[in-house]
């Protein structure tokens, strides 16, 4: 079995053109007149496409933003792979008057948000800003698809719509050839293109997917997420000590109805003046979760998983039942 360059291979381009199936059934993407290109995850993409945006017009080093709460790993990657050319600077709040800064600004979009589920926006415009759009989770399980994303550069896993995040796949639509380019060149140096076996593996997994439409495994994992959502906000309705994020309703093209979010994390907040370090009373209860430092927020923050097992979810109501049994004048 030979390297599979991205486009040479009759399996690459058989997967591309599922995939750009895939995304005209769902509407959750227009993929014409944009390159396509695969990677071990999105996270490789991730990596190949702030080294594609950094240097691209300019001499000075370019500044990477993502809106606080942000997923920890744009930041932990841009400071470890490529800090010459590429420094991370936090929340772009305070770049948003400043449009005449010397290098580049790339912003991390990430919609729906992990952790808090938002259907984020750029809040960066202008000239020198790049924004790379991170739609790991903008799936009908998920989010309601209100519209088709139709960005410079849309990144895509196979990770959180399928759940096979160990075959490591992801995929990148690219509006401007020479940022592709720039971005394949990363690709070939860094792994010579993503492993065949598993360009076969989604390929199969794409095809099942396919063949109606998506329903069956968009109708599950939403079915799925709305009654975990609704076991979840039930148990802590009780509460005073925890609230959950609030995430508006979405039009769905894919369902064709407005719906409640059903995001794959819980944002918890702990409300008690006294509760600063709200994972570390989620964890004396023996529930896992991550802290709100994590993401670059405040630790009254806490982040749940709801993707995981039927079993591990049981068990996450059942302890948080049990805590808030304790609380006084739990409701
Ligand atoms: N982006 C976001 C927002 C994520 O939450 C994750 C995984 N947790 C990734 C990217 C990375 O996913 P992958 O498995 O495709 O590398």
């Amino acid at each position: 079995m030979s390297y599979s360059f991205s486009d040479q291979t009759t399996l690459s381009q058989e997967l591309e053109s599922l995939l750009r199936k895939l995304h005209s059934q769902v509407g959750n993407a227009i993929t014409d007149d944009k390159y396509i290109l695969f990677g071990a995850g999105s996270t490789q993409l991730l990596n190949a496409a702030v080294h594609a945006l950094s240097h691209l017009n300019s001499s000075f080093p370019a500044s990477a933003v993502a809106s606080i709460p942000y997923y920890a790993l744009y930041q932990m990657q841009t400071e470890f792979f490529d800090s010459a050319d590429c420094s991370f600077q936090g929340d772009p709040a305070r770049w948003k008057n400043a449009t005449n800064t010397t290098g580049d600004i790339i912003e991390f979009v990430t919609a729906p948000n992990n952790p808090n589920g938002q259907l984020n926006e750029a809040i960066l415009h202008g000239p020198n800003v790049k924004t790379i759009h991170d739609r790991a989770y903008y799936w009908p399980h998920f989010t309601g698809i209100p519209s088709p994303a139709d960005e410079d550069l849309t990144i895509f896993t196979i990770s959180k719509l399928t759940g096979h995040a160990g075959s490591r796949f992801g995929w990148a639509f690219i509006r401007n050839e020479e940022v592709y380019q720039r971005m394949n060149t990363f690709l070939q140096l860094n792994t010579m293109g993503v492993s065949r076996d598993t360009q076969l593996r989604a390929m199969k997994l794409l095809k099942v997917i396919i063949e109606d439409g998506g329903r069956e495994i968009f109708e599950f994992g939403y079915k799925t997420m709305t009654k975990r959502w609704d076991r979840l906000r039930k148990t802590l309705s009780m509460s005073n000590r925890f609230s959950l994020q609030k995430v508006a309703p979405e039009n769905c093209t894919y369902f064709q109805k407005v719906r409640e979010p059903t995001p794959a994390y819980a944002w918890v907040k702990c409300e008690r003046e006294e509760d600063k370090n709200c994972i570390e009373i989620l964890n004396a209860a023996k529930i896992l979760g991550r802290g709100g430092s994590v993401f670059h927020d405040d630790d009254r923050y806490a982040r749940l998983s709801l993707i995981r097992s039927d079993d591990d979810f049981d068990m996450l109501i059942s302890r948080l039942e049990s805590l808030v049994s304790k609380e006084d004048g739990a409701k």
